[in-house]
């Protein structure tokens, strides 16, 4: 059986890029292998210092991962920090690890450019990623296309790290990308990312959500004459939710001219509310009993630290890291 490593940052509310490009295929590979999902706190102290919110969005996430169809009897679901072998492995990593591969980091450059703190903590996250995956000799990691470098560096960082000690002491794994939902874009036509601040969210509703979709960018063709579907952040949006009869209803609309840019968005908030219905009254549900929440994550993440210790203990072996107690 495939074991399968995703993580998802507890940065902020969860959007339409995360759940297509990622959380839905979590929820499907579950019922497929071994799965392993974990909320990266430690990840997202790269972008927020404030205890207080970083807790809540924790709690946030594992909510929305539920609510979306996460079932803890089938996966293991768990808070990065209480398996803090992460970031004992991601040192570990570290030493292995020239300052060029991170150079050419193309997601910390991205956020750099939008205004995060250029931290080391942001600057080394991929050996941080790389310690995520290898902690549980992952065969499958599926993530959006915007991860793909990073899943390279890891594969990298363990065949350095084996090669050193001359054993397979850390499995190389595979991305695993749907290609048709690569990248999901933002209302700025940018990829859909938590820090840039151009997200739909997933649980957001009522004048919210409207806001959002009606906030998508477009060009300004007038609303009588004939637009090209193919350019259209509103239109790339509807693909993720309509059938194929739909989209081509749809398109042919954009080509004949007058149909505007607010019908399309209209059809798109009706479509986003359809679609998550039942995950966000089932999201309410939830949120009136978060112990059962924090049950789920302990007993996640008491699971999760017993793998981690399968990978843990070899490594600190081969290192010759003494432990002494
Ligand atoms: P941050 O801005 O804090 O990096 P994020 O919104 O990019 O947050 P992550 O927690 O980094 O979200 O990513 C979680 C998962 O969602 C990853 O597998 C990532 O590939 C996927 N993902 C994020 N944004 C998109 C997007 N716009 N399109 C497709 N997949 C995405
Ligand atoms: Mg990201």
């Amino acid at each position: 059986m495939n074991t399968i490593l995703s993580g998802i940052q507890s940065s902020g509310k969860l959007h339409l890029g995360n759940y297509f490009g990622a959380l839905r295929q979590h929820i499907q590979m579950q019922e497929e292998g071994d799965a392993f999902y974990f909320i990266a706190n430690y990840h997202s102290l790269t972008s927020i210092n404030d205890g207080e919110e970083i807790r809540q969005n924790t709690i946030d996430v594992a909510l929305d991962y539920l609510a979306l169809g996460l079932d803890p009897d089938k996966a293991t679901f768990f808070v990065q920090s209480d398996v803090p072998q992460h970031a004992e492995l991601a040192w570990i990593l570290g030493t292995f690890c020239p300052v060029s591969l991170m150079e050419k980091g193309v997601a910390y450059k991205d956020k750099i450019q939008q205004g995060l703190k250029p931290n080391i903590g942001l600057f080394t996250y991929p050996i941080l990623q790389a310690a995520d995956i290898l902690m549980y000799d992952a065969d499958l990691v599926p993530v959006g296309k915007d991860q793909k470098q990073n899943i390279e560096i890891c594969r990298d960082l363990a065949g350095k790290f084996n090669h050193n000690y001359g054993e397979e002491l850390l499995k190389l794994p595979e991305p695993h990308i749907l290609e048709s939902v690569a990248v999901v874009p933002g209302i700025d036509g940018q990829k859909m990312s938590k820090s840039y601040d151009n997200t739909i969210g997933i649980f957001d509703e009522g004048k919210t959500l409207e806001k959002q979709v009606m906030s998508i960018q477009t060009d300004s063709t007038p609303l009588d004459e004939p637009k090209d579907p193919e350019s259209c952040n509103v239109f790339a949006l509807i693909k993720l939710f309509a059938d194929e009869e739909k989209q081509n209803e749809i398109a042919q609309k954009y080509r004949d001219g007058g149909y505007g840019y607010g019908h399309a968005k209209k059809e798109l908030l009706a479509m986003i509310e359809d679609y998550f219905a039942e995950a966000r009254a089932k999201r309410k549900e939830l949120a009136q009993d978060l112990d059962t929440v924090r049950d789920i994550l302990s007993e996640g993440g008491k699971k999760a630290r017993a793998r981690a210790e399968k990978v843990m203990e070899p490594v600190r072996e081969a290192t010759g890291l003494l432990k002494s107690y």
